[in-house]
């Protein structure tokens, strides 16, 4: 079995959501389709629940008016019969008024995560009633009855698996199961969802817990290119990637992958493959856990939005223990921790979460002086085992050359090279 994922944009306008129903009808044996939400609409589904939030009831019902005439011209383009336009309608109608539900209710973070997840929850039915209207057989599998994560937002692989795995055995001869990405369950049982570009996490887990074939991810570029396309001129793709390259690059920035997509895929060895929607032809990248030989530099990615924090303490660092109880007020705080770097009398190290910023500096405070600098960039520099090579990081501080860099992160992975960087330097 093979797991297709197509994302924002290849699904956000009438002629690519035919054209995927043809690729996935192009791809041999039982598939299942992970869609996310039409480009832009998850984008305004947060702005709605931002005003709603924010008690701006009428700005709310603007973004959600503009919303639904956005879909309204949809349907008219994606269906050819006046039967299934009003199948179409009657889907949007009903989306509609319930977000309109939402929004006239005691709107709290429980309605924003439901809110968030009409986006998946539409573009899968309009998709399956496009195949439907073209009498392809297939049948829409809602991600809510499989995909779910913890306590701690973790998925819970072993429970999807167990799940998912006699659902898809139940629809015998249907080749086509359509899913959400994106989407799931809380541990409380409350819609929720896998973070911010996440249907391609979904798509490694539906592929990790069904031990599919491959997974392919379709998306609006040919593959991995070695540098931030939207910031770099002339990037090229790369043709094959580790798993460990990949995790590296996606978890340091490569938008094209949501940051965990790869762990799934790489417990069970599933192969990620990277595909490009307007240009199937191209080879796009293929994630393997195949050994590459050692070689230079394959790709560069950046994280922005990264804060630095730095304890100075004389009397402590050489304590045992003292590392231990640092990393504790991050533990404490569910905050993980990117990059650390240490000397004899001081300890960096960085996070890209804020979000509990003020109390964990209060808390470290009883170890020593903190020093806090916001809004620096990591740049990871990955390559098969570029560490172990002569030179490589003599190349990469001739490269640098006046940027003042903040820390540097070189041994953890034999795959990788971070240098921590003010954000204005990362262009
Ligand atoms: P989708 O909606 O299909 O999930 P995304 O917008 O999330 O697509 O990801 C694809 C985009 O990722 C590309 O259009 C490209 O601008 C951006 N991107 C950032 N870094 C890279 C990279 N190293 N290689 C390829 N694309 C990248
Ligand atoms: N629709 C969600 C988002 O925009 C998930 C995804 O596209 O992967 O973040
Ligand atoms: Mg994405």
């Amino acid at each position: 079995m093979v797991v297709l994922k197509f994302g924002g944009t290849s699904v956000g306008k009438p002629e690519r959501m035919k054209k995927i129903a043809e690729l996935v009808l192009g791809t041999p044996g039982k598939k299942i389709v992970v869609l996310s939400a039409l480009s832009g609409t998850t984008n305004t589904l947060v702005a709605i629940g931002d005003h709603l939030l924010a008690g701006q009831k009428a700005k709310a019902e603007e973004e959600t008016a503009n919303l639904e005439k956005h879909y309204q011209s949809f349907i008219k383009e994606l269906y050819a019969s006046e039967s299934f336009q009003a199948i179409g309608q009657e889907i949007v109608s009903r989306f509609f008024i319930f977000i309109r539900m939402l929004a006239a209710g005691q709107f709290d973070n429980k309605g924003y995560r439901e809110l968030l997840a009409q986006g998946e929850l539409i573009s899968t039915e309009l998709f399956y009633q496009h195949l439907q209207e073209r009498r392809i057989t297939a049948r829409l599998l809602p991600a809510l009855y499989f995909m779910s994560i913890d306590e701690n937002d973790e998925p819970e692989l072993e429970k999807i698996s167990e799940r998912l795995k006699p659902l898809v055995s139940s629809l015998t001869n249907i080749d086509i199961v359509i899913t959400q990405g994106y989407i799931c369950r809380n541990n409380k049982n409350e819609i929720d969802n896998l973070k911010r570009g996440g249907s391609d996490y979904t798509a490694s887990l539906i592929g990790a817990a069904i031990r599919a074939e491959e997974v392919q991810i379709w998306t609006d570029i040919d593959g991995m290119h070695n540098n931030d396309p939207r910031i770099v001129k002339k990037t090229i793709p790369i043709s094959e990637l580790t798993f460990d390259e990949a995790s590296e690059l996606a978890y340091f920035g490569a938008k094209i992958l949501h940051p965990s997509t790869i762990v799934p895929a790489q417990k069970y060895n599933v192969p990620v493959r990277l595909k490009n929607t307007m240009d199937e032809k191209a080879p796009g990248t293929i994630i393997t856990g195949k050994g590459a030989a050692p070689g230079s530099f394959k790709a560069i990615a950046a994280k922005d939005g990264i804060t630095a924090i730095n304890i100075r303490s004389s009397r402590m660092l050489m304590a045992y223990g003292f590392l231990r109880r640092v990393f504790e007020v991050f533990e404490n705080h569910k905050t993980s921790i990117d990059m650390i770097t240490t000397s004899e009398v001081a300890v960096s190290l960085t996070i890209d979460n804020a979000l509990h910023l003020p109390s964990i500096e209060n808390e470290l405070k009883k170890f020593g002086s903190i020093e806090v600098d916001k809004d620096q960039t990591i740049i990871c520099i990955v390559g098969q085992k570029i560490t172990e090579q002569k030179g490589v990081l003599k190349k990469i501080f001739e490269a640098l050359g006046d940027v003042p860099v903040r820390m540097v992160s070189c041994g953890g992975s034999t795959n990788n090279v971070s240098v921590l960087v003010e954000k204005q330097y990362k262009e």
